[in-house]
């Protein structure tokens, strides 16, 4: 194995290019930090270019910080940090208005008004998006251009990030494929983790890498076993399948109904209840569809783009949906300075398990999570002092990928629901992640937010507040 040639040493070195990854990088550079910023994707190809519902954050003259941090709270049913909450919600606005400063449009109605929308949990409209339900690629464009022109960032793009270099307890740098680089300060900004599983809304790489490099040098990682599912992923046989409506739609009227007509679930409940419905509704081998004929779809460009590419016209069809693999709640465990438990290791954005979401995030608090702790983590990262580590990088061997088998067995055995014979099925998968999402999946022994055990139907509230937590 050899040793990829080492690069000159950075202040900070950023893994990831989604949302998190592009601003952290910003933001440090900004702070005068010499940043490397590694992508195994090409910029602004990542989960974040997805989104599409947008930011959230108490901007409305109607909503306030307190209305927020009490809806995320109720979301996250008894699992939410509610200091890393309060931080979430208290910065969330002007983190939107610092964005709207850097360049991007969010949609503002002929009047100039920011146009906020209605999403599953909220019980105010307060989710900013930007060319209708574009925001994720509006953001992300923007973001890489400036990064692209920020000349403190040095962009490693194709390449992917083997090994994280520790020395005696410090992160000390990352070990890519085609480079040593050590740094100061090292963020992972990899993203989640729901492409693991067969049925998901997100892109392919989604597969928890970073979640394995921290884990593999000593990181602590948690709450693995709150995979959240997306209520209504279209489902239709070929490419559309798991296609992302968001719930956006829902808060403008689209309803949900059964393949018999009715209505089954209150549509603008959090995540999990919504999906409850839907699975209850189909272990009874019904279907579920969304209804969008009562919405102006004028404001959601991109959905009915893509929905004519399969034949389906929103005015006239019903969508068929049903849930799919969409967000990894857990992940590295962070302090509200994005610290991991290793020292000089930083984590942002969906690898992250900050708490925030608790067992069941709120709908839109993503993207303002990686954007608050991406610059509290940035802002911190460059204090750093910079270490000489003293011994050769890590060999890095290229990492073990997950194959179907692996994501037809997360789908079955850690699905919308679960049980300990399936998880126990799933703890001998060969693929490491896999294992120790079953294994944190089998200690929690109840059922809370998105973590549905058929064998633990209710929550036990001695568990209130106690999070899964693997590795230390
Ligand atoms: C379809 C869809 C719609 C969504 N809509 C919303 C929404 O409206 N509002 C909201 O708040 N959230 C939404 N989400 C969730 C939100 O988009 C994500 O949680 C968020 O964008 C994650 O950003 P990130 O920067 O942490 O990770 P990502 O955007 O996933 O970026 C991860 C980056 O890490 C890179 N990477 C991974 N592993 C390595 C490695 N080993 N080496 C180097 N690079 C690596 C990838 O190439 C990529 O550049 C949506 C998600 C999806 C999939």
């Amino acid at each position: 194995m050899s040793i990829p040639p080492l690069i000159e040493s950075a202040d900070v070195a950023v893994v990831g290019a989604g949302a998190a990854g592009l601003y952290t990088a910003l933001i440090a550079a900004g702070g005068g930090a010499r940043v490397v910023l590694v992508s195994s994707s090409p910029l602004a190809q990542s989960a974040s270019y997805w989104a599409q519902g947008g930011l959230a954050a108490a901007l409305d003259p109607e909503d306030s910080v307190d209305l927020h941090l009490a809806d995320t709270v109720a979301a996250g049913r008894g699992a939410t940090n509610r200091r890393m909450a309060e931080i979430l919600c208290a910065e969330a606005p002007e983190r939107v208005r610092e964005l709207e400063r850097l360049g991007i449009s969010f949609d503002r109605s002929a009047g100039g008004e920011l146009l906020l929308s209605l999403e599953g949990g909220h019980t105010r409209r307060r989710v900013a998006h930007a060319g209708g339900s574009a925001t994720g690629r509006h953001v992300t464009a923007r973001l890489s251009e400036l990064v692209t022109a920020e000349d403190g960032i040095e962009v490693h793009e194709r390449t992917s990030a083997r090994a994280l270099w520790v020395e005696d307890g410090l992160c000390t740098g990352v070990v890519t494929e085609s480079a040593a680089i050590p740094a100061a300060a090292t963020v992972l900004a990899t993203g989640g983790a729901a492409a693991l599983w067969q049925r998901t809304t997100n892109p392919r790489g989604a597969i928890g890498t970073g979640l394995t490099l921290a884990h593999d040098a000593g990181a602590a990682l948690a709450d693995l076993e709150f995979m959240q599912f997306h209520p209504t992923a279209v489902a239709v046989p070929g490419e559309l399948d798991g296609f992302l409506v968001t719930e956006a739609v829902r808060g403008d009227g689209a309803l949900l109904v059964s393949d018999e007509g009715d209505r089954f679930v209150d549509e603008l409940a959090p995540r999990d209840e919504v999906t409850l419905g839907m699975q209850s509704l189909m272990s009874a081998g019904r279907r579920a569809f969304l209804d969008l004929r009562p919405v102006d779809m004028r404001a959601f460009p991109n959905i009915v783009e893509r929905l004519a590419g399969a034949g389906i016209d929103p005015e006239r069809d019903l969508v068929p949906v049903a849930p799919a693999a969409h967000y990894m709640i857990g992940g590295v465990v962070t302090d509200e300075h994005g610290r991991s438990t290793l020292r000089g290791l930083y984590a942002v954005g969906e690898c992250t398990c900050t708490g925030v979401h608790g067992a069941n995030r709120l709908a839109s608090n993503s993207l303002s999570e990686c954007f608050v702790f991406g610059r509290r983590a940035a802002l911190c990262a460059v204090e750093e002092p910079v270490p000489a580590p003293s011994g050769p990088p890590p060999s890095a061997h290229p990492p073990a990928r997950p194959d179907e088998g692996t994501r037809a067995a997360l789908w079955r055995d850690a699905g919308p629901v679960r049980d300990a014979a399936g998880l126990e099925r799933l703890a001998g998968d060969p693929y490491p992640l896999a294992r120790l999402i079953a294994s944190s999946a089998l200690g929690r022994r109840e059922s809370r937010g998105c973590h549905l055990r058929t064998d633990h139907p209710a929550v036990d509230p001695a568990l209130d507040g106690v999070h899964t937590v693997a590795g230390a």
